[in-house]
Order: structure tokens, then C-alpha cells, then sequence
């Protein structure tokens, strides 16, 4: 991709899951391999990064803005509210910027692209808490599936590289009056609060997290403007070299297994043809039901 990598043989991650480090360039050759099913879920949208330039074990950084000395193949996006511009990643060159800086984690906004302040997608975020067996997490995301399902909406399910689950709801785009973020929290709201009052031994919506003793917290607030949520396909900072991985819902049973998509698995399944059928429909721009079949 045209970017110098230096110290392409820092361990960024010391096991991938299978007893061998994650060097730098390791995670520059990921993203470059999958970065054209991940730049359609980031592109002309705000996007922060996680970096840890000395590797999971080392200091870590949320950077939402640019800094000087930032690579010009990375966007530079202005947000009303904000005198300092955004990072913004529209194009696989940058992805290789990234890495080169030792960013590991992508966090974009969720607006539709190239419009900041207007709602493009939903992510339900669900948390489980200590002592939740992690079946009963893809039961959650089974619920609320059938719940949007109901609703005539689509759900999309990915792993987040870490304890829970993501559904993620393409939002279409209004003719006239375009959807606020009010509007799409007050929804989530809503949709997650009937969903915890209908099961108040199994979730709750309340961020206090000595209350998440065995249940999960469904977490509707990464609904916001600002708000963000790991993209699809990125890597975590944790161990294992783990990545967000989106799935179709027949891979959301109690055999799942989000410790199985790694940096070094992914691109792999990604080149299979299903996974990369899922992603695209993933970013549909339309949420009506006769665009896709998400089963
Ligand atoms: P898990 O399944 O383990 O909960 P997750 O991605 O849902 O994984 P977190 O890593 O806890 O959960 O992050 C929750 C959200 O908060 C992320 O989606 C991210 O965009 C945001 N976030 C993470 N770190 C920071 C930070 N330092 N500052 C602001 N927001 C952050
Ligand atoms: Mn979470």
C-alpha cells in the first residue's frame, strides 16, 4: 500500500491464540487484507482509534483527533461543536497509516456517511455481566433479533472481540424529513426497556455495574452523535489478537465461539464467500425486508 512500516517486527500481541505474536506488520498486512469489506462500514464517518504503539501490554491511547504528524492518506473531518478536526479513514492506504502508528482498534461513529449528524445504523451493545455463560448472550441477541424482526427491522449480529455480542440495524434514508438521534436513542430506549421488563432477572438497563451480578446490561446509549462502536472487523486491543467479527444468524448459537476470529483467522473465512456476502449486506442502504434475507 505505499506506507513504510517501522519496527515491522514489534510483537504488537504476544499470542495470537496459537502460541505466535502479532507483529506490526502482521497488522498492517490484516488490514490491508480486509480492508475493503471494513472501509465500507468506516468510510465518511468520524472514527477514533485505540493505539497502544508498544503492543496490548502497553500504554493505550483513545485518539478521536488528528495530531500533528498525521499521515495525509488519513481524513481530517470537521463536526459542528468541535474546532479541532476528526480522524476519518476513507481509504485503505490510511488503514496501513493506522497501523503504521500503532493503532489497533477502529471506533467510527454510526451516522449514515458523509453526514455527521444524521443516524445511519444502531448498535445494540449487549454486556454481559461476570458470570454470565456466554450462551446466554446469543440468546439475548436471538431475542432482540426477533424483537426488531417484529418491528420490521433487520438485525445484524457480530462478535466485539471481547465478552458480548453487537446487533447492528441499518437505518434507511428519509426522503423528506431525515431521522435525529433523539428519535433513534429514544427507540433503543424504548425497544431495550421492554426488553429488560419482560426479563428483569436476565437483563437490565441500567449502566450501575454491581446490579449486572449475573445478568446482561443492554447498553442502548452507544446510540448517540457522538456515541461510537468497534467496526466491524476490527482488531482489539486484547489478547488473543481477536477481531469483530459479523456473522449470519446461523452462526449464533450456543457453539459460538468469538475466540476463534482472529487477525490470523479472519482473512481466511473472509475470502470464503458467505462472510463476505454478510458484510456487504450488512451496510445495506435500505432496511426493507424485500433487499435482503438476512436468515
Ligand atoms: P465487549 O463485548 O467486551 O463489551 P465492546 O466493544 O462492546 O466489547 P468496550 O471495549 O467496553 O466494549 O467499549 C464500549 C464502547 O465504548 C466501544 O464501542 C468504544 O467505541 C467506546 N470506548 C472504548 N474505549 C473508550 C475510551 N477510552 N473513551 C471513549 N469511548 C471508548
Ligand atoms: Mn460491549
Amino acid at each position: 500500500m505505499g506506507v513504510l512500516i517501522s519496527n515491522p517486527d514489534k510483537a504488537l500481541w504476544p499470542d495470537a491464540g496459537d502460541g505466535e505474536p502479532v507483529a506490526k506488520e502482521d497488522l498492517a498486512r490484516y488490514l490491508e487484507s480486509v480492508g475493503a469489506w471494513l472501509l465500507d462500514h468506516i468510510r465518511g464517518r468520524p472514527c477514533s482509534i485505540i493505539r497502544a504503539p508498544d503492543g496490548i501490554g502497553g500504554e493505550q491511547f483513545f485518539q478521536r483527533h488528528a495530531m500533528s504528524g498525521t499521515s495525509n492518506l488519513v481524513e481530517l473531518v470537521k463536526v459542528a461543536g468541535d474546532r479541532k478536526p476528526y480522524l476519518q479513514v476513507d481509504r485503505i492506504e490510511g488503514l496501513a497509516a493506522i497501523a503504521q502508528i500503532g493503532g489497533l482498534e477502529l471506533h467510527p461513529w454510526n451516522c449514515r456517511p458523509g453526514e455527521p449528524e444524521i443516524p445511519g445504523r444502531l448498535v445494540f451493545d449487549l454486556d454481559p455481566g461476570p458470570d454470565v455463560p456466554f450462551s446466554k448472550v446469543v440468546e439475548a441477541a436471538r431475542e432482540l433479533r426477533d424483537r426488531l424482526d417484529d418491528l420490521g427491522l433487520i438485525g445484524f449480529c457480530k462478535t466485539t472481540g471481547g465478552k458480548g455480542l453487537h446487533v447492528v440495524v441499518p437505518l434507511a434514508a428519509e426522503r423528506r424529513k431525515s431521522l435525529t438521534w433523539d428519535v433513534a436513542k429514544a427507540f433503543a430506549h424504548d425497544l431495550s426497556e421492554r426488553m429488560a421488563r419482560d426479563n428483569p432477572d436476565r437483563y437490565l438497563i441500567k449502566m450501575t455495574k454491581s446490579l449486572r451480578q449475573g445478568r446482561i446490561f443492554l447498553d442502548y446509549l452507544r446510540n448517540d452523535r457522538m456515541a461510537t462502536a468497534v467496526a466491524p472487523l476490527s482488531p482489539r486491543a486484547r489478547s488473543g489478537a481477536t477481531v469483530s467479527m459479523p456473522l449470519s444468524w446461523t452462526q449464533v448459537t450456543s457453539a459460538l465461539d468469538p475466540k476463534r476470529f482472529t487477525i490470523r483467522t479472519v482473512p481466511k473465512l473472509m475470502e470464503k464467500h458467505q462472510h463476505g456476502r454478510i458484510i456487504r449486506t450488512l451496510n445495506v442502504r435500505s432496511n426493507r425486508r424485500s433487499d435482503v434475507s438476512p436468515r
